[in-house]
């Protein structure tokens, strides 16, 4: 008792001494700073980048960053103690800033103001809040005008602050959706008023007006004034970023990108700098490389006179940076090259050392980090500052292009090029393209920007959760907004595509659709959408929800209708990628394919082979089924026999398909799988047909359909218990195999089977299959007088075949580990019941994934691992593979290479995801 007493004090003794000594908030500033790019996880990304760029001269107003450790004691210990840990670093930290800047925080004759910015470990674009402008009240402004002499500047900087700290901090938010944001109405109604029509009209009067009636509506909705206290808008402004990380797009982000709920976030304060200044002042958003394609073309957008997020909120049609990128746009907008000069010029044209400037840092930025960037700038009055880098999001295609460029440039090496792409992006590029024949036909609507390459065909809705709806009904949805926000992230995600009638190539929509690989046209003008009517209105014919348009993501185009789509192009970069893989891989990957056409789509995304051809679904096509039920409902062995002979030459030819398709490549065929009961006539009719064709009653028939009902099929009689108990059964599937891979052989064509026992759990259960199996072919051989290889192994899905793997491998030439039954029988989770509990379970966090998606390595895992060693324990030549529906998972396809697997099996289309994914573990593993 008192040594546990003494215990627990040197552990509270440490707990103080740890909280008294961590390091909480690092500065930055004038070219040098406290933190590195390499302390994303206690910085945050944005915030280890604004102290890497001061390290490498970029000029960056200086600032500091609460750590995200910070945010994890303010979810545990609570806001006042968290202040009162923090409070003299964060003074001192201001204190810096106002020694940097030359100006003082809340100082009316000489203010200093800042941002409070969110920044995770990983970047979660928008998903955060952030403050700009804090530290006005009305002393600062009258100090704030003398300074900078710009009346109408400090007003709207300071109708901008109460808008956003109004909305984060005091919760000022549109109340349904149909509704606008309560300020955005609040200004629409004075534009209204005003006659004017873009905010830059206004003017400083106006926004003197916009500032009073703002603080009403604050004081009407909460009861409370606006802080005027520096210090204690500050303190807001920092609790309500962390309170951020908590807001349900923000958890719904992570859930989507597997970002862990524990993380927090990061808070960066920093000296503003001012966009909207002036005519000489402005900002933008740029990437050094194309993030939909992936060209090496530095790119972005830029609005003269205005502030941070205006850029990205798509509320003004923004320029381009670069003069070619301009001319690009103009083509696309029909904008002509008069007006795109006089009205639209680049930054280029328009601030050409501002531009040479910018041109540099990017190199600069992009040569450092060895990668794409996504960089955030802005122009105060002549003067170039960045305020954020990061490796941009990009496109499927732009993953692969810009790795396998980097690589071609002698930039990163063959390794780095292999880990820099995602393998689950990879799916974007397998996507359809527009049939081109059919989009020659198609008429179009509309133009607009090619925000994020794809082909996408489905019905407009104009409501995120909408779209949610509808495509948890399976229905195609497009997305049509005349902008999109953080706040519609979860119907974008369901949607086949993106349509917005504003907003420019970096607009929210543009940014998260090419995160998502998603297809999205941005900016299309034509289009009028209405959202309390429910329609969208392009050249005067009105479109409403549910009508069918077409979008390419690629050129910017909107279609009338359904357009068909075909199968995309995949040499160049991707054939080079998948060398690589190749080259660095020591596990290969196969198929689960049932039929002649997967294998072949298979095996154009290289894959060696089949790990699993189910042969159940080759019954169910058809008249098949037929002869399948009068096997089951046989009374007797011969009974069944006359049934299986019919049913030989239909599996004779199906096998021959798939092993032509698969020629001079293994192909794993598994024995029958399913319970009987599952192809048995459960409704009259064809109970009545049955009975007609075996010549027996009704009766019989609904007799024997009884006696086949489990309480509990998926533990039942299937696997090889059926073959165990129906010998014939397995004998003649062995039979229709050999007898399809001679056949081959005579004409030239080499098959080579490998013939799967599934659901094996006992070493016997293997023994009795295999026999079969041998005395079959044996048979075979001598009828034909020919023979041809072959190798008898099994499924290992039942936890007690890991436990004997040793016995089971004395004769098995092979495994396949069965993953989805494994882990349904580990957990004891039915697969067929889970949709109850497992999404509370995840949701809830008792679980982190859904095991059945990700292969659980902690629990299943050691199942696999102990299987595999035990089974090379006595058979060292074993072949050990997987099967389950986690062979196309990257991060299980990892684990596999990790427990010494042979192969990954997974379905076609992920066949290069897991080529890549492999790779990646060996790579890994190397360093
Ligand atoms: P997000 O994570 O949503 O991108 P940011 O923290 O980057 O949010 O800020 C939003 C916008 O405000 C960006 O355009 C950024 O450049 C701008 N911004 C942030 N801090 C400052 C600052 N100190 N001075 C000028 N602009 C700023
Ligand atoms: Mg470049
Ligand atoms: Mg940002």
């Amino acid at each position: 008792m008192a040594r546990l007493c003494i215990k627990i004090i040197l552990l509270k003794i440490k707990n103080f001494l740890d909280m008294s000594t961590t390091k909480r908030v690092y500065k930055f500033g004038n070219k040098t700073a406290e933190g590195r790019a390499d302390m994303k996880n206690l910085l945050g990304g944005k915030g280890a980048n604004l102290a890497e760029m001061n390290r490498i001269g970029v000029p960056v107003p200086s600032g500091f960053t609460i750590t995200t450790e910070v945010c994890t004691e303010y979810n545990q210990l609570g806001k006042d103690k968290v202040i009162q840990t923090i409070k003299e670093d964060i003074e001192d930290g201001i204190a810096n800033i106002e020694k940097i800047m030359g100006s003082k925080f809340g100082d009316p004759s000489n203010p200093c103001l800042v941002s409070v910015r969110s920044g995770a470990r990983a970047s979660m674009p928008g998903m955060m809040d952030t403050i700009l402008n804090l530290g006005l009240n009305e002393g600062v402004i009258q100090g704030l005008v003398k300074k900078t002499g710009n009346e109408r500047f400090v007003w709207d900087s300071y109708r901008r602050f109460i808008q956003m700290y109004g909305d984060v901090v005091m919760g000022l938010k549109p109340e349904s959706k149909e509704d606008i944001d309560p300020f955005e109405e609040i200004i629409d109604h004075l534009k209204e008023e005003k006659e004017v029509v873009d905010d830059t009209e206004l003017t400083t009067a106006d926004l003197k007006e916009l500032v009073t009636r703002f603080k009403k509506a604050v004081k009407d909705k909460t009861g409370m004034d606006f802080p005027t206290d520096p210090w204690e808008q500050l303190w807001g402004a920092i609790m309500a970023v962390f309170d951020s990380w908590n807001n349900e797009r923000a958890k719904f982000y992570r859930k989507l990108n597997n970002i862990p709920e524990e993380w927090g976030t990061a808070v960066n304060v920093q000296a503003m700098v001012f966009g909207n200044m002036g005519n000489t002042s402005g900002t933008g958003v740029a990437f050094t490389r194309d993030a939909g394609s992936g060209e090496d073309l530095f790119n972005g957008e830029y609005l003269i006179n205005a502030q941070g997020e205006d850029v990205v909120a798509g509320i003004r049609t923004p320029r381009q940076i670069t003069k070619e990128g301009s001319v690009r746009w103009a083509k696309l907008a029909t904008v002509s090259e008069e007006e795109r000069q006089k009205t639209y010029p680049s930054l280029e044209e328009n601030m050409p050392e501002i531009y040479r400037e910018l041109d540099d840092i990017q190199q600069k930025l992009e040569d450092h980090y060895k990668d794409m960037q996504d960089l955030e700038f802005t122009i105060q009055e002549g003067k170039l500052w960045l305020l954020q880098t990061r490796n941009g999001k990009r496109t499927g295609a732009a993953m692969v292009k810009i790795a396998m460029d980097l690589l071609r440039e002698e930039k990163i090496d063959e390794k780095t090029a292999l880990l820099r792409v995602d393998p689950a992006r990879l799916d974007d590029l397998l996507h359809p393209v527009f049939d081109t024949k059919a989009l020659k036909s198609a008429k179009i609507l509309a133009k607009g920007l090619p925000a994020s390459p794809g082909a996408a065909t489905g019905q407009v809705v104009f409501f995120a959760d909408e779209a949610e709806e509808w495509a948890a009904k399976g229905n195609n949805v497009i997305l049509v907004r005349i902008e999109t926000s953080p706040e519609d992230l979860r119907g974008m995600s369901v949607a086949k595509g993106i349509l917005t009638a504003r907003g420019g190539m970096t607009s929210h929509a543009a940014v998260v659709a090419r995160g998502m690989g998603k297809c999205c046209v941005s900016g299309a003008g034509a289009i009028k959408v209405n959202y309390k009517t429910r329609m969208m209105n392009i050249d005067g014919k009105a479109y409403k929800e549910g009508d069918w348009i077409s979008l390419n993501g690629t050129t910017g185009e909107v279609y009338e209708g359904q357009i068909k789509t075909m199968d995309p192009d995949l040499s160049g970069d991707f054939g080079r990628l998948m060398g690589l893989a190749d080259k660095h891989t020591r596990m290969y990957v196969r198929t689960n394919a049932d039929t002649p056409k997967d294998s072949k789509v298979a095996r154009n995304f290289g894959a060696k082979g089949i790990g699993l051809c189910r042969t159940e679904h080759m019954f169910f096509e058809g008249d098949r089924i037929k002869a399948m039920r009068e096997m089951i409902l046989a009374n007797d062995e011969k009974g069944r026999r006359k049934a299986l002979d019919k049913l030989l030459p239909i599996q004779r030819e199906d096998f021959e398909g798939i092993f032509e398709a698969m020629h001079d490549l293994p192909v794993t065929v598994r024995l029958l799988d399913p319970p009987l009961h599952e192809f048995v006539p459960h409704e009259e009719e064809n109970q009545e047909e049955m009975a007609m064709e075996m010549g027996i009653s009704i009766e019989d028939i609904k007799a024997k359909v009884d006696e086949l009902h489990e309480f509990n099929p998926m533990l039942g009689h299937r696997g090889c218990r059926l073959g165990n108990t129906y010998p014939e059964i397995s004998e003649t599937q062995t039979r229709a195999i050999i007898e399809a891979a001679l056949n081959l052989k005579k004409k030239g064509i080499k098959a080579i089977p490998e013939i799967m026992i599934p659901l094996t759990g006992t070493q016997k259960e293997f023994m009795l299959q295999e026999e079969i199996v041998r005395n079959t072919a044996e048979k075979v051989f001598k009828e034909r007088n020919d023979r041809i290889e072959y190798l008898v192994g099994t499924m290992i899905e039942v936890p007690r075949a890991c436990l004997v793997a040793d016995k089971i491998a004395e004769t098995a030439e092979f495994f396949s580990f069965g993953t989805n039954d494994l882990t349904q029988m580990t957990y004891g989770y039915s697969r067929d019941d889970s949709g109850k509990f497992l999404p509370v379970y995840v949701e809830k966090g008792l679980l982190k994934v859904d095991p059945f998606q990700i292969l659980d390595q902690e629990g299943v895992g050691q199942l696999v691992e102990m299987g595999t060693r035990k089974g090379r324990s006595t058979n060292p030549k074993l072949k050990v593979g997987i099967c389950g529906e986690h062979g196309g998972e990257p991060a299980s396809v990892e684990f596999c290479h990790r427990v010494g697997m042979d192969y990954v099996s997974c379905s076609p289309y992920r066949v290069p995801i897991a080529r890549l994914a492999a790779a990646q573990a060996a790579v890994k593993e190397g360093k």
